[in-house]
């Protein structure tokens, strides 16, 4: 049987750029990816535009054009469809890892469409799988939505928009201009501080001059199929309702990480255990990158600041065979 150097779990942003640091560094290698490629920016919002310039997310030297500074979702696809064919990067879209051992000196990886050996693994599975649910009564009514595509389906509906960071806001003002009837549950007494600084100001004056009604300091309690109920500070109000917009972040599914043994900080963040320099974990020969690495705190590594992961983790492994072969 084949024998990789390097199996890299997850054909997302940081995903890729290991591709590319590993086949720059002449490793044998493979990305496998469950869905199609960069499959998280795939389901993103259709019109959603990126916090970051373009500039800073470009990897391996690769310029990222865009039309405005900021790219979005269309652009961000095809940066990394070029990556991809640019690099002619080894990687099998729509194929799941599902299990994750180790035997001695190597890994045993079984997908859903076959089996694989490697000397060493990079946990790169993002973040976007898992929704955070509210476990409410209704939350699981075909009209909650925890993945928010585009406003048409809203048209004049009367939605509620759960949470007050980007992807509430985006949602709600979206929908908002496309004449659904938008209400926002807010945890906090107002909209997020960090909601990208230009659209900010757009949300915080459609919720004073009442076009969009935020109740603050609340929480959604129930979901009926024509109503909800809302816990405020004032007691408890019930609306009518057409939709729920579930915008309540989402969570790195732990279970590879577990098969593996990888140890998750006991706090309430879970954070993988790892080495800061190389990025390998407690596990010998399983590394991670991206997104996974901030555990339940999902806003602490993201594009920008994480595509140096790829080539610490290349360095290492390289090392570590060069050391190997000199015994
Ligand atoms: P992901 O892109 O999530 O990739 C992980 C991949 O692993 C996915 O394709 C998934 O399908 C795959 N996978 C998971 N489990 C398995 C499995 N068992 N088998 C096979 N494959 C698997 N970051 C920025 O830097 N700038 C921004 O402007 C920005 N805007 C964002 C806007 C939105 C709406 C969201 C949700 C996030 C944004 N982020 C941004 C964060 C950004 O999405 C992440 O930083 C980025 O996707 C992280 O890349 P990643 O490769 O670590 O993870």
């Amino acid at each position: 049987d084949k024998i990789y150097d390097m199996l890299i779990v997850g054909g997302g942003p940081i995903g890729l750029a290991c591709g590319v640091e590993a086949k720059k560094a002449g490793l044998d290698y493979v990305i496998v990816e469950k869905g199609a490629l960069t499959n998280s920016i795939y389901n993103y919002p259709i019109n959603m535009t990126f916090f970051s310039t373009s500039d800073r997310l470009e990897m391996a030297g690769i310029p990222f054009m865009s039309i405005g500074n900021k790219p979005n979702r269309t652009e961000a696809l095809e940066y990394y469809r070029r990556i991809f064919s640019h690099f002619d990067l080894n990687v099998k879209l729509y194929e799941a890892v599902n299990t994750l051992e180790k035997q001695e000196e190597l890994f045993q990886v079984k997908t859903s469409k076959g089996e694989y050996l490697a000397k060493n693994i990079v946990m790169a599975t993002g973040f976007y799988d898992l929704p955070n649910l509210m476990n409410i009564p209704g939350e699981d009514l075909p009209k909650v939505h925890h993945y928010y595509k585009e406003p048409w389906p809203f048209i004049n509906q009367k939605i509620i928009v759960v949470g007050g960071a980007n992807s509430a806001v985006d949602a709600a003002l979206e929908c908002w201009r496309k004449g659904a009837e938008v209400s926002m549950v807010l945890l906090e007494d107002e909209v997020d501080q960090a909601v990208k600084y230009w659209v900010r100001p757009d949300i915080v004056n459609r919720i004073k001059e009442g076009s969009i009604k935020a109740y603050t300091k609340s929480r959604l309690k129930e979901i009926r199929e024509h109503e909800v109920v809302i816990a405020t500070p004032e007691g408890d109000v019930t609306i009518e309702n057409d939709f729920v917009l579930a915008m309540t972040g989402y969570k790195p599914n732990f279970s590879l990480l577990n098969q593996l043994g990888v140890k998750l900080s006991e706090d309430e963040k879970r954070q993988p255990e790892y080495n800061e320099l190389t990025h390998e974990s407690n596990i010998s020969g399983v590394y991670l990158a991206g997104v996974v690495c901030g555990g339940l705190n999902t806003r602490e590594f993201f594009i920008e600041n994480s595509v140096v992961h790829a080539g610490m983790i290349v360095k290492d492994i390289v090392q570590k065979s060069e050391v190997k072969s000199k015994k």
